[in-house]
């Protein structure tokens, strides 16, 4: 069976690979990009079943991503990920598919995954 491909973008290295560890604990795929820019390569080569987002990043942040990614393919699942809540709310974040707030408890991201896989 086909393994579920995630990509992780975060410019924390200390995210990038906490997550990695967890969502290969779920058996799924992960590569990971520490920027927007390297996400987008990365979507261009090869497909992901889920994109995790950071918000708050330098260069191209989490919403100039978003919107980058869509613009390639608009099917393409987008879960955005920041510790500011306040995001929630921001009408620029309406194209993603999904929305956690990061935590060192993962449990909601792989909650979210998952219900992203099963639509
Ligand atoms: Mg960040």
């Amino acid at each position: 069976m086909k393994r579920v491909r995630v990509l992780v973008v975060d410019d924390e290295e200390n995210i990038r690979l906490l997550f990695k560890e967890e969502l290969e604990e779920e058996d799924y795929e992960v590569e990971t990009a520490s920027n927007g820019m390297e996400a987008l390569e990365k979507i261009k080569g090869l497909p992901f079943d889920v994109v995790v987002l950071d918000i708050k990043m330098p260069v191209m942040d989490g919403i100039q991503t978003l919107n980058a990614i869509k613009n390639i393919n608009k099917d393409q699942p987008v879960i955005l990920c920041s510790a500011y809540g306040e995001f929630k709310q921001d009408l620029s974040s309406w194209v993603s598919d999904g929305y956690v707030v990061k935590s060192a408890d993962t449990r909601e991201l792989k909650e979210t995954i998952k219900e992203i896989l099963s639509r």
